[in-house]
């Protein structure tokens, strides 16, 4: 076995890989690009060394630079995740040139995989199922037309190197094929830099199944079953699960010894996917085969009670199979989440940021070994940490979340029990997308397509609702004593002064305060503003939301509070919840949502010089997402006017007093540059 490896990726997969390592007594070396200096993959590796500059092709891609590093620090083989330089033939051949073992199948194997079409003829050779179609190297635009026409409608066009869902086109009858044929080639060599395509039946509600084959060297070859991919957004997985819905025993069988000849045919070694797509009726074709760990691999391990990279290493370092296919059970169920940052209701846009604050659901530690039949049955492999941030230059995924229950029913209750305990605060992520997906009727079910997240659109994007009293009053709770905190600590040592402490106590009657807060949640455009009244009385509070027809003062005390953590009661019923607070904005984590309720300080601004108007320009170049304002409309102080889009975050831009649009300046799309007018404004009197 190898003494030490160095670990080409970033990320979760890098900490993943450097914990099994660690786990054998392999030493670990990283390599991080700038960006990533302070990166949780440099922390937990014996060794880390920097390689360049932030964007990958400076740094991740360089090969030469990684087999550099490799050779100084004394390193015998090289990881390479996924990702990256995980399916790049040339650095096989570069590792194996300079004396390193690529952790991996043979470069042979990658390149004949590498190529849609050429791998769907050595399927054809190898009598593995393949979609009807035409995948020759033919590609007159007329007998490419001919060929769909034989096909049969829908057709699919793809891209032979493509990857990552990109280079696709659904062609819906003949007069549409040559015009697609045109932006598909279009997209295919601006991605890929070759723009073959091929051709085949675009099947309607199909699986995305797929197995997980393993071959050692010494000639053994077995597959670890399958899992389900089918739940997409853009051709994006979004839940794998394994195993997969519905499945019987034979079509396992012949599925796994389909993937196991498409393997074999290629002379492969480690760790590969053979990604199938299967009809309703259980009918199953090849798809493609992927060369190297795929990000789902967690569920796999989950209900087999493997670790795939300790495989990998062993088959690496020329040791055979740990198991023989007949050693080989499913046990349970377990399904990954892949948690992103990202916006789901502005089409998955990709969220920055830094996550200032972030609680995930106890989760076994995944170093110590011991995944299924743990009594949580939650496992989090993740590559950041609270105060990281999410950069503009990889990809945005925080963490993927991986549940296993004893069957489908456990494993979804205890994914959608995990999701409602993991909170983030500092970026947009997909959590609540993801707890209504696995909590709706056609995930729940196993109506499993790929089409299922556009099909259940409506009911997984919800119009935005208004905030729950309770959470309003968890918010009102949190700030109050917060004050009367501050308050204590500034009047010190008098602090059995009622006069010094900010109690909201009166002499002769009780006081009734307003707070103001305003729905930050990003769904909800216009932003909606809530204004609470509290009345202090000796021991509790009297809470109203006067906006509502028939709002009744409702009794709200504290009955526990441990740091974050409050326990209320509101009328009749009690509320927990932890509420965090960033800034001016208070992040409410109840009854398994978020609710981002931003406080409209009215002593924040006091004393600042107002400007009354004038102009408001753009606090960054970017591009204009949303005109919200007209001209000639009388806003009011905080109203969001216009939204503007830059490193693929978005900033509001709010009227800062009451006042009149007297002109706006930019039209949705423009761009703008830094310091542009947008808006004329005028301030009332
Ligand atoms: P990529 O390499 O870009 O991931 P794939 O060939 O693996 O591309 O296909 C990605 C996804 O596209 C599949 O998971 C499936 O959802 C859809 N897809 C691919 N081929 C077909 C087809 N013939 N009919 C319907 N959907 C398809």
């Amino acid at each position: 076995m190898f003494k030490k490896i160095l670990i080409a990726n970033r990320g979760e997969i890098a900490c993943r890989v450097a914990a099994t390592a660690r786990r054998l007594g392999i030493k670990t070396v990283a390599v991080y690009s700038e960006a990533d200096a302070n990166a949780k993959h440099v922390a937990v590796c014996d060794e880390a060394v920097l390689i360049g500059p932030a964007a990958a092709k400076e740094s991740y891609l360089r090969g030469d630079k990684i087999i550099a590093v490799a050779k100084a620090t004394g390193a015998q083989a090289i990881h390479p995740g996924y990702g990256f330089l995980s399916e790049n033939a040339e650095f096989a051949d570069a590792c194996a040139e300079a004396g390193l073992v690529f952790i991996g199948p043979p470069a042979s194997a990658m390149r004949a995989m590498g190529s849609k079409s050429a791998a769907k003829s050595l399927m054809e050779k190898a009598a593995v199922p393949l979609v009807p179609g035409y995948h020759g190297d033919n590609q007159d635009a007329d007998f490419l037309n001919r060929e769909a026409d034989r096909i049969g409608y829908p057709v699919l066009l793809k891209a032979s190197a493509g990857g990552g869902g990109k280079g696709m086109r659904v062609v819906d009858n003949s007069d549409a094929f040559k015009e697609a044929l045109a932006s598909c080639k279009r997209e295919a060599i601006s991605s890929f830099g070759d723009d073959k395509v091929l051709a085949e039946k675009y099947l309607q509600r199909p699986r995305h199944i797929e197995i997980q084959v393993f071959a050692d060297t010494l000639g053994n070859c077995i597959y670890l079953f399958e899992r389900d991919c089918s739940v997409q957004r853009r051709h994006q997985k979004v839940l794998e699960e394994a195993p997969a819905p519905n499945m019987t025993d034979e079509r396992r069988a012949a599925m796994g010894e389909a993937a196991v000849a498409a393997a074999k045919a290629v002379g492969y070694v480690g760790a590969g996917t053979v990604e199938f797509i299967a009809n309703q009726d259980g009918s199953f074709y090849f798809m493609e085969m992927n060369t190297r760990l795929q990000v789902e691999h967690p569920v796999t391990e989950m209900i087999t009670g493997t670790d795939l990279v300790e495989w990998q290493l062993r088959v690496a370092a020329g040791e055979p199979l740990p198991k023989k296919q007949d050693e080989l059970r499913i046990h349970g169920h377990a399904i990954e989440a892949r948690i992103y940052a990202e916006n789901p209701e502005k089409g998955f846009l990709p969220s920055i940021g830094t996550l200032r604050h972030l609680d995930t659901p106890d989760a076994v530690n995944f170093e110590l070994g011991g995944i299924p039949g743990h009594p949580s049955g939650v496992r989090i492999d993740s590559g950041v940490r609270e105060g990281d941030a999410i950069s503009p230059f990889y990809d945005p995924m925080i963490a993927k979340l991986i549940v296993w229950g004893a069957d489908r029913k456990q494993a979804l209750a205890r994914m959608s029990q995990a999701l409602a305990q993991y909170q983030i605060v500092g970026l947009a992520a997909n959590i609540a997308f993801l707890k209504r997906l696995v909590e709706g009727e056609a995930f729940a079910t196993a109506d499993l397509d790929t089409g299922l997240i556009e099909r259940n659109h409506d009911a997984l994007f919800p119009a935005a609702q208004p905030a729950a009293e309770g959470a309003l009053a968890l918010a009102a709770v949190a700030l109050i004593e917060a004050e009367k905190d501050a308050s204590a600590a500034q009047s010190g040592a008098n602090a059995a002064d009622p006069w010094g402490q900010a109690l909201g106590w009166r002499m002769n009657n009780a006081y009734t305060r307003g707070l103001s807060f305003t729905d930050d949640y990003a769904a909800a455009l216009p932003a909606k503003a809530y204004n609470v009244q509290i009345t202090y009385r000796d021991a509790d509070w009297l809470f109203n939301l006067p906006a509502c027809a028939e709002a009744q003062p409702e009794r709200l005390s504290l009955m526990s509070q441990q740091g974050t953590d409050f326990s209320i009661k509101l009328g009749d019923t009690a509320w927990h919840g932890s509420v965090r607070r960033d800034g001016d904005v208070f992040h409410v984590f109840t009854g398994g949502a978020h609710y981002a309720l931003a406080y409209n300080d009215p002593m924040a601004h006091a004393g600042e010089a107002e400007a009354d108007g004038g102009r408001l320009t753009a606090p960054m170049p970017g591009k204009v997402v949303a005109v919200l304002a007209e001209k000639g409309r009388q806003v009011k102080k905080g109203d969001a006017l216009v939204i503007m889009e830059a490193m693929k975050m978005e900033h509001t831009i709010s009227a800062p007093h009451d006042g009149l649009v007297e002109d706006v300046l930019y039209a949705v799309g423009d761009q703008v540059a830094d310091g542009a007018p947008l808006l004329a404004f005028k301030a009332a009197a």
